[in-house]
């Protein structure tokens, strides 16, 4: 027998579950994120890489926009620094935008390639110049790198790296000059047959997801989530 307070609470569980994916209360956020799915067709853009039939470009769209959609889902202000694949961008643009928005974090997603395609993993670079937009980025990084290790990816680490400039990656480099810690996340490489059987069992709906979750968990770990 189903009594009354049995189907309150069933439908009242229902109803979390319909507008909560991450089992948490809802909740109006302050934090604003920026998504930068990398690459495009623009002029200014380098085409990105492709290894069929996996085309990086479109893959980092895809991947955003199902970050942004789960992130809002959950209170998450999230914005795109472009949401089709003719939008023409240059890296000093990207960061332009993300400064527009008030971003709070940039997000740059790609995929990678490996000349002897004997590379595989997930890795995260940040900014090397030290202070608050490395330590975020870092500690943003590890938050999504725990998701994708356990969806399978392996983990390579949040890494730093110099150039003649500064950061070596010119996203960093724009982005840390707007003062926003700012990642590149290579989700994994497309070349490589451990993770491409992966990203074949395993689907880029699920990889965004964990991209999602992994940013949340972060954004919940300084209270800007709840
Ligand atoms: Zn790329």
């Amino acid at each position: 027998m189903i009594t009354g307070k049995f189907v309150r609470k069933f439908l009242g569980a229902a109803l979390v579950g319909a507008v909560c994916m991450f089992g948490c209360a809802v909740t109006a956020q302050a934090a604003v994120v920026v998504l930068d799915p990398g690459h495009g067709n623009g002029t200014f853009t380098a085409p990105g890489a492709a290894y069929d039939p996996y085309y990086e470009s479109s893959m980092t769209l895809d991947v955003a926009k199902q970050i942004k959609s789960e992130l809002e889902s959950v209170g998450v202000t999230t914005y795109l620094t472009r949401d089709n694949n003719d939008t023409d961008l240059t890296l000093d643009g990207r960061a332009a935008v993300a400064k527009s928005y008030g971003a709070d974090l940039l997000v740059s997603v790609h995929f990678n390639v490996s000349g002897p395609h004997d590379k595989n993993g997930c890795v995260v670079f940040a900014s090397a110049l030290g202070g608050n937009n490395s330590l975020e980025g870092i500690q943003l990084g590890n938050s999504i790198l725990a998701q994708t290790t356990a969806l399978g990816y392996y983990n390579k680490g949040v890494r730093g790296r110099l150039g003649s400039h500064g950061d070596y990656y010119g996203l960093i480099r724009y982005g840390t000059a707007q003062n926003i810690p700012t990642i590149i996340l290579e989700q994994c490489y497309i070349d490589n047959p451990i993770d491409r059987a992966v990203l074949s069992s395993t689907g880029l709906q699920a990889a965004a997801h964990a991209d999602a979750v992994g940013i949340y968990n972060y954004l919940k770990s300084v209270g800007k989530a709840y």
